[in-house]
């Protein structure tokens, strides 16, 4: 595209980023009654307005959406959103008859497709059927949930584990129903949206930190912590929009030193980072009891999809009790189960395909570092992002690679800032070190 084309095309985007905060805005102002609605309009247009209170179409969540599509369109980018994957997506992946190399998926080890995991899925299956058909505590438990907890419970040296039937939903049910008005939940300010779900559920307090900055946590908390009565902190062992790492020993120490709980969410980290895949803690060398809430995704290295918390018996006995998430939703797939404690098992047997993991990360990030491209304050353990510093770059990146058969996934704004704009590159254990050459090589024909 020429020089004029692309600078149109930068003003159009602009123009619609504009319109979308302005709706972003409407969409979070306080809501006005039937009855403000009907006085601001009289005669004929009151009837619209009763109209537009009960019409989907006229929801400012449906703008967003809208425009959202309409700024794809102004970058010309073929949505990379909901594309239709043909087979087991990990290193590679098969989109549209065709085979691509693939940047765009949590299968860190490789194990989701992996012929021994399926196995074990498909022979729970035929123990079990493929539902629990109920909550565990009315319709009862399978031995597979038991020695799935029993496994992660033992991986992360814990008195037991609970696991739910979403990785999200955990979040926001453990938050939301342990903690309550008068108690204080602080977050660091790139954590998962569950997170923020969660503690807006649970009516405490919302705070953010700035990213993986404890310092700034330990004087929020120095000013603050006397206002309340119990304190929850929640970091994640790997961030997956930045893929770095907070430094964990210090907030255990600001967690001690202020008479909090410390929660760490460990979706990107669990089986990615630590000598053998414990993650954070194995990494920064601390014992699992100064962490008080673990949690952790069976959708990423474990090859199903679920959620779990780690930590004391009266930790899970209250979730196991009266979590409504858990309480009051489906007892886990039982051939899900079985997935993940088929993966949980295979990752401890076979640690190399960790260290793999950490080679092909840090492989990655070392020739985009070198191509000269910004891979921001990555540390190279499956997630490398490289930042356009547009939207508009992060899309025409996103739609070359892909020609060149290679699928990555473009952020834009709003998800991050504009001039953070990125394309986030997920690694697997399962690439081939020509493979990552190969993408850095044409990323490094991009920027230039
Ligand atoms: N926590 C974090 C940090 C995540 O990145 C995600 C999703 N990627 C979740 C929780 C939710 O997990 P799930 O997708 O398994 O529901």
């Amino acid at each position: 595209m020429d020089l004029t084309g692309n600078f149109r095309q930068q003003l159009a985007a602009k123009a619609l980023q504009r319109q979308l905060e302005r709706v972003s805005e409407q969409a979070q102002a306080p809501a006005r009654s039937l009855g403000q609605e009907l006085a601001q309009a009289p005669g004929s247009a009151a009837y619209s307005a009763r109209d537009a209170l009960c019409s989907f179409e006229t929801m400012p969540g449906y703008t967003q959406v809208k425009l959202l599509r309409e700024m794809g369109d102004k970058l010309r980018v073929d949505s990379p959103f909901f594309r239709v994957h043909e087979g087991t997506a990990g290193a590679t992946t098969q989109i549209g008859g065709k085979p691509y190399l693939n940047f765009a998926n949590y299968n860190y080890l490789g194990l989701a497709g992996d012929a021994r995991v399926n196995d074990r899925a498909k022979a729970a299956i035929d123990q079990y059927g493929t539902s629990a058909s109920a909550s565990r505590m009315v319709a009862g438990e399978r031995t597979v949930h038991g020695e799935l907890e029993n496994a992660l419970a033992r991986f992360y040296d814990a008195d037991d584990a609970l696991v739910f039937v979403s990785g999200h939903a955990t979040n926001v049910t453990v938050i939301g129903s342990l903690f309550g008005p008068g108690d204080l939940i602080v977050h660091d300010a790139l954590a998962h949206n569950s997170v923020l779900q969660g503690a807006q559920l649970s009516g405490a307090k919302r705070l953010s930190f700035p990213h993986n900055d404890w310092r700034a946590l330990d004087e929020l908390l120095a000013r603050a912590r006397h206002e309340f009565r119990r304190v929850l902190i929640v970091v994640e062992g790997l961030y997956s929009m930045d893929g770095d790492i907070p430094d964990l020993p210090q907030f255990v120490e600001v967690k001690r030193r202020h008479a909090a709980f410390l929660m760490v969410d460990e979706a990107h980290s669990l089986g990615v980072i630590g000598e053998t895949g414990k993650g954070i803690r194995e990494h920064c060398n601390v014992p699992s009891r100064d962490v008080d809430i673990w949690m952790g995704t069976l959708s990423k290295t474990l090859a199903g999809c679920g959620g779990f918390i780690a930590g004391s018996y009266a930790l899970i006995d209250i979730l196991r009790h009266l979590a409504p998430g858990f309480l009051y939703s489906v007892g886990l797939a039982p051939t899900l189960a079985a997935a993940s404690l088929a993966a949980l098992e295979r990752l401890i047997a076979e640690p190399w395909r960790v260290k793999l993991l950490a080679e092909r990360g840090h492989q990655f990030l070392d020739e985009a570092r070198n191509a000269g491209l910004n891979t921001g304050s990555s540390a190279g353990f499956a997630v490398v992002p490289v930042i356009t510093g547009s939207s508009l770059k992060a899309a025409q990146w996103a739609n070359a690679l892909f020609e060149e058969g290679i699928n990555a996934q473009p952020i834009f704004y709003p998800a991050v800032e504009e001039r953070a704009a990125r394309l986030r590159f997920f690694i697997c254990s399962t690439h081939e070190p020509e493979q990552i050459s190969r993408t850095v090589a044409v990323l490094r024909k991009l920027a230039q």
